[in-house]
Parts: C-alpha cells; structure tokens; sequence
C-alpha cells in the first residue's frame, strides 16, 4: 500500500479508522467517488461545507484530501489542534502551520479558541514593544550571513546562531563561555551549513580576542561587530535569542521537549511568507508531528520569492507597528485579564480579575486577592474562565498575541528611539508622514488580516 501521509503505519491506521467510522466523511467519501450532482441543494445537508471546494477533494487510501491536506475526522480534531499547539507558538503561527496540510470546515476558529484558553501561553504572554524601524540590508542566500550571540536561561549558557536570509536559528549549548568553546560551536553549525560571508556580534569578550579573529581568518569570513552605541542594531539575533527562550519557557511550564517546539518552529510559515525557515534554508520542509503528505516534503527551490515576500514582510511589520498604536478596547467588571509583568524578574502574565475601571486608562484589578491598579496596556483580555463564555475580539487583533511571529521578519532590525538613523527610515517602513498624517495601509494586506 502506498502511504499518502508521512506518518507511522499506526498513525496512518488511526486516520482511516476514525475517517471511517465519521458519518459525515462517510457521506463526502461517496459523493466524491460517485460524482457530486449539480445543484448544492441536491448534496445531503450535512456536507453541504464542502460542496464550494468539491473540486478539490479527493479520496486516497482511504483518507479524503483538500489538496495536499488531509482532512482530519471529528473525532481526531482536539488532538490535532493539541499537536498543532505543541510548542505553544502564537495563534497565527498555529494557523498557517495547519493550514498547511490539514483541514476540516471551522478549523481556524477551533485552533484560535483553544490557544486563547492555553494557560501556558497566557501565562507567558509576551510584553508589546513599540520601537522605530529600520531597514536592514538583506542577504541574497541563505547562510551568507549570520548573526550570533550568547543567552543565558535558567543559569545555563547558549550560543544562538541566526541566518539573515532564512531566520533559522541553531542553538547550542556551551559548558562555558569561553572563546574556544563558542568558536567549536560554531565549526561544527559552519561545518553543517557551510561558511558564511559575514559573522555579526555584539562586542563580548568571547568575540573581541585574538581567537575570534584567527578563527575568522582561517576559515575566511568577515567579522563585524555592532556598534558600542547600538547595542541593539544586533536585533536579529535577540529576536531570535527572544524565540529560543519563550520556547524554552512555555515548553518548560508545559513540561514538553524543547527540541520538539524548535523543530515546530522552524516549519511554521513566517508571517507575511509562504515559506517557513526551514524551508527558506534548505528548499523543503523538514517531518514534524503533523500529519504531512509526502509530496509536501520533498525538496523544492524556494528561493525566488523569499526577496518578494521581504518586501511585503517590511510593509506589514511598519503595518502592526502602526495598529500597536490603536486604543485598547473598554474593559469592564469581572473581565478575566493577564496583567503584564511589573519588572523584568517577573516573567509570567498573572491571571486577575477588573474589580473597576478608575478612569479611561486606568483599572483596579484583583490578584490573588489583592487588589492593584494598572494602565489599560498592560492588561490583556482573556477568555480563560471566562464564566459569561463571551469572547474577546481583542485576540484577533493584538498583536501582542503574536508577537514570536511578529519579531521573525527577515529584514528589519529594531532600534533605539534616541538613534539617529531613525531619520533613515525607508518609505516602507514609515508610517506617518511629517505632517503626521497616518499612511493608509496598503490593500495587499488584505490577505494577511483574515
Ligand atoms: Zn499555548
């Protein structure tokens, strides 16, 4: 028999079995092996949801596709958005990653209600930043620069290696934070991915020294270091050292495999890209959990429209540096909220309740019993015991609920405010003109907002 999916036999069997036993796939399975009738009042009620895309469905050993995407029997749809969430990566995240190679009718509001009731993510929500943009010189392959730099988690010390083109990131970690355990590090991701064109840093110790400098000899790459006034011009690589640890975290809280969450990660599709870093980096997708059918994991050049999807990547990130600035919605008596961290040694969003709104801004929010008063931005609506069972819409359009994705475009860095280069900023990224008006946004965004 010949496997559509790539996924063990038992799986595979636990698939069909479920189709088989879904009365309503069972009625889909007939009408597209006998042939759909003409008019859609003539299609038993129950699959009148895929009379509009019968002419992509198809029934392959005993599995029905849309496309290359399976479609998941009832019964099985909890586990998947279970899989689907694993590494507890942001809701849009989740949805490209699904939309991928799985499908039934009301998938997306299934995956966006399960993540908005995740106390994992919820816990671990993630602080909104608001800083210019800038424009950053874009590689034309991959691995033709990286980035690198050292995180620390939980006492434990980590080399993070970034590619500018692809956003795949390596992590390694080092027993300590020497020079030549960091430069063996290295060896061995330039062994795997070949040596880069330029090596970018900060100015630490281990990078500023004569080992670093013999070793970028010999293996004949440039070295540059960011500027001791910028720190942050390095923002490709603490985006991504921002990744690594809120993965790390969520997975740590959620007592799963790190490794598995990375591996999710580099497969999911970057917001505002068809392609996900692994793609971008090695021309196909790499096999995860997910359900995938073997034609979508075979190699495929997808290099061509990586520098086109740069450029909307740059429009839409000045677009939700732009929404960042709306007003946030009214809360009121009894909304369930996570309330930002106080400092930067409280990492979790506490769970509280609104006792009463003080003014416009401002609120009186009950945690644990006691009571505080915080502004309107540091508080998240969720619908996490949410008694009423009403839904916020706030979730669809805070990007602070995406914020992983968010910091994964392969283009711009963030910086300072205080930074001069700010005045440099490229007319995609600007979004008012100096008169203050407000740039409307650009109708190819469309597509992205749904
Ligand atoms: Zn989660």
């Amino acid at each position: 028999m010949i496997k559509d999916l790539a996924i063990s036999e038992e799986r595979l069997k636990e698939i069909q079995q479920h189709t088989e036993t879904d009365t309503q796939l069972q009625k889909l399975k007939h009408v597209i092996q006998s042939g759909w009738p003409d008019i859609k009042s003539d299609v038993s009620h129950d699959i009148h949801i895929y009379f509009d895309i019968r002419d992509e469905l198809t029934v392959q050993n005993g599995l029905i596709f849309k496309g290359e995407r399976v479609i998941i029997p009832k019964t099985l749809r909890s586990d998947m958005i279970r899989r689907i969430h694993s590494s507890h990566i942001g809701v849009e995240g989740c949805l490209r990653r699904a939309r991928e190679s799985l499908y039934w009718p009301g998938l997306n509001s299934e995956v966006k209600d399960f993540i908005l009731r995740c106390e994992t993510c919820r816990t671990y929500e993630r602080k909104q930043r608001k800083e210019p943009l800038i424009s950053h010189e874009v590689p034309l392959r991959p691995w033709a620069k990286v980035g690198i730099d050292l995180m620390t988690f939980e006492t434990r010390n980590y080399l993070i290696t970034v590619d500018y083109f692809s956003n795949f990131w390596e992590i390694d970690y080092l027993e300590n934070t020497l020079a030549t355990t960091v430069i063996h590090k290295l060896r061995a991701q330039f062994a795997r991915y070949g040596i880069p064109d330029t090596c970018f840093s900060d100015n630490g110790p281990q990078f500023n020294c004569v080992e670093f400098r013999n070793f970028a000899k010999e293996w004949d790459f440039s070295h540059e270091t960011s500027s001791p006034y910028y720190p942050q011009s390095n923002g490709k690589v603490e985006h991504a050292v921002q990744t690594a640890k809120s993965l790390m975290r969520k997975g740590k809280h959620a007592q799963s495999d790190p490794f598995l969450a990375i591996l999710d990660f580099r497969n999911t599709p970057t917001q505002g890209f068809e392609t996900s870093p692994a793609q971008r980096l090695m021309n196909r997708r790499t096999k995860t959990l997910i359900p995938t059918k073997e034609s979508l994991l075979k190699p495929k050049i997808e290099g061509q429209n990586v520098q086109k999807e740069i450029q909307y990547s740059k429009e839409r990130q000045a677009h939700y540096y732009n929404q960042g600035a709306k007003e946030l919605s009214s809360l009121k008596e009894g909304d369930v909220v996570r309330v930002e961290p106080a400092n930067k040694y409280q990492k979790t969003w506490e769970k509280g309740t609104v006792n009463q709104k003080v003014n416009e801004r401002s609120y009186e929010i009950n945690i644990k019993g006691k009571t505080f008063r915080r502004n309107r931005r540091q508080l998240l609506k969720t619908s996490e015991n949410n008694k009423t069972g009403e839904e916020s819409n706030e979730f669809e359009d805070d990007e602070q609920f995406d914020h992983v994705e968010q910091q994964e475009n392969c283009n711009n860095n963030t910086i300072p405010h205080q930074s001069p280069q700010q005045n440099t900023l490229d007319n995609n990224t600007t979004i008012r003109t100096r008169s203050g008006r407000q740039i409307k946004r650009p109708s190819k965004f469309n597509d992205f907002v749904n």
